[in-house]
């Protein structure tokens, strides 16, 4: 089976390496991945998948299906292509979703046989508006079997570990504008509101579980320094390792809020200005399948899994078994979010990693659909999760 699903590998891989790169050469931001999308919708219509494009009205959202004559279990590959402001391809969606899309193609070449259905989504938006939550929402990934997606990385092999829920809040303060030295008693300053909301949030960080993040940034400090700021404002994610700590922790950041305003004189008001993700769980029996296949494959550095981060990935983690682990893309560990990054999908190096995370995602698909048993294990631990 490994001979096999090599072969087919080689007979894709040029196809993959220019989806990859022509990404990478043309980055477009979340929502927008019109380019990218059209190319995974290409290659894979061209192979006999069925599309169904703009997804729920988004318009750079799709689900490609192929559906074999022999009934058997729904098998999804879920890609990402977007990219970052700046930096393009910096977290390496380009080559994440040529990988997804890759398994799609090799995996479809046995349903014939084996039976059951090949699907990839489209799944636009990963770092803002992630488009998951969207279609975990309306359902569409309540009926899959297993879903995978495996994400790049420097150095090694990481196994499927979990993300954090994460909350994307933004506070806006409202004072009054006065002379700055002429009639500074006349304003209300809203800068101080946000300065005051930092330090305390600054305070309460000693306070927090071990590995839970706040971080934000101003996004709008005033207009000039001899006006008193009737408007500023602060964007930031709150994270936590369930959604259940997230909620607690987010109540005491808006407390900070609060007494900020109350402190200055000023109004606060409290939004989200991106969805909220909840934290992954991996499937651990789907995670051994998907390690015990890379071992098969000759990787013999295989990582444990990552903890911090969020990705929308964990929403689907609520409606079918998933697994989300990394691929190597250099010899080095390399920083995320970096144009060093973008530049490694790029190399040979990635296209290893590549190579070696679709066979596995394959062989696992391909496992998955034969043994019941295997499935009906999988499905078993699903069935504990709580909070679904
Ligand atoms: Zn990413
Ligand atoms: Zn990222």
């Amino acid at each position: 089976m490994k001979k096999k699903v090599e072969e087919l590998y080689e007979k894709y891989a040029g196809d993959l390496h220019e989806l990859s790169k022509y990404i990478y050469e043309n980055p477009e931001l979340g929502r927008g991945e019109v380019k990218a999308a059209k190319a995974h919708m290409e290659l894979l219509k061209k192979n006999g998948f069925d599309i169904d494009e703009g997804i729920l009205g988004i318009e750079t959202a799709f689900i490609a299906s192929y559906t074999s004559k022999k009934e058997g279990p729904k098998v999804a590959f879920l890609a990402e292509y977007d990219a970052l402001p700046e930096i393009g391809h910096g977290c390496g969606h380009n080559i994440l979703g040529a990988a997804s899309t890759g398994a799609g193609l090799l995996l479809k070449e046995f349903v014939d046989d084996i039976g059951g259905e090949v699907l990839v989504y489209g799944t636009p938006a990963e770092e803002t508006d992630g488009a998951k939550v969207d279609m975990a929402k309306a359902g569409l990934f309540d009926g899959l079997d297993i879903a995978m997606a495996v994400h790049p990385i420097g150095e090694k092999h990481m196994k499927s570990g979990t993300s954090q829920a994460m909350e994307a809040i933004r506070f806006e303060y409202h004072g009054k504008t006065a002379h700055a030295a002429g009639m500074p008693h006349e304003g209300i300053n809203a800068l101080d509101g946000v300065i005051t909301l930092f330090n305390s949030i600054n305070a309460m960080r000693q306070q927090v579980k071990d590995g839970e993040r706040i971080h934000g940034i101003v996004s709008k400090g005033g207009e000039a320094a001899n006006i008193i700021p009737d408007y500023a404002a602060a964007d930031f994610y709150v994270r936590s390792d369930t959604r259940k700590n997230l909620g607690e922790l987010v109540e005491r950041v808006k407390n900070c809020a609060k007494g900020a305003a109350l402190a200055t004189g000023t109004q606060v008001e409290i939004s989200n200005y991106e969805y909220t993700f909840e934290d992954l769980v991996t499937n651990k029996k789907l995670s051994e399948l998907y390690v015990n296949n890379l071992k098969r494959l000759g990787v013999e550095e295989i990582g444990e899994g990552k903890e911090t981060g969020s990705t929308d990935m964990g929403d689907v983690s609520y409606c079918c078994p998933v697994i989300h682990p990394y691929f190597p893309i250099s010899k080095e560990a390399l920083t995320g979010h970096s144009v060093e990054f973008a530049a490694a999908t790029q190399t040979e190096e990635a296209k290893r990693g590549m190579k070696e995370a679709v066979m596995a995602m394959v062989l696992t698909g391909i496992e998955v659909i034969v043994d019941e048993k295997i499935l009906g294990e999988i499905k078993a631990e699903f069935s504990q999760i709580e909070g679904k």
